[in-house]
């Protein structure tokens, strides 16, 4: 996650430090690390904190079904998990997914595509402003 957007996320959800280490299951410490660059944002917390705010945001959607905004192809859609699970919207959440030809192995490189992806870029306006 980059910079600043951990506390950017946090004040759209309109959540104080303590609320958000509630909702994550992690400490107040731990929260005003993540804002402040002292500590790494794990992975675990990147996915639930973006969950959240995808929740909160008004959704596009067209962009609610991947696989049409992208134009996926049937062979490559039959193996993608956004398309067996019908979760378009998700498709930045989940590991597995085929993006750009093929499945990314960790969460970081399949963060790194999707952050250039026109569809988490619809997803997310807020973190580009
Ligand atoms: S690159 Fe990421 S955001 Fe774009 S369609 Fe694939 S999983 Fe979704």
């Amino acid at each position: 996650m980059r910079k600043g957007e951990f506390s950017k996320i946090r004040h759209q959800l309109g959540k104080t430090q303590t609320q958000m280490a509630q909702l994550l299951g992690t400490s107040v410490k731990a929260v005003q690390s993540f804002e402040q660059g002292w500590r790494r944002i794990p992975a675990h917390v990147e996915r639930q904190t973006l969950f959240l705010l995808a929740h909160q945001l008004p959704r596009n959607k067209k962009h609610g079904r991947c696989w049409v905004a992208l134009e996926c192809q049937a062979d490559t859609k039959k193996d993608c998990p956004a398309w067996e699970f019908k979760v378009g919207h998700l498709c930045w959440f989940i590991n597995g997914t085929i993006c750009q030809g093929e499945v990314q192995p960790t969460w970081q490189k399949k963060m790194r595509i999707c952050r250039k992806c026109e569809v988490f870029h619809s997803m997310f306006p807020v973190l580009y402003d």
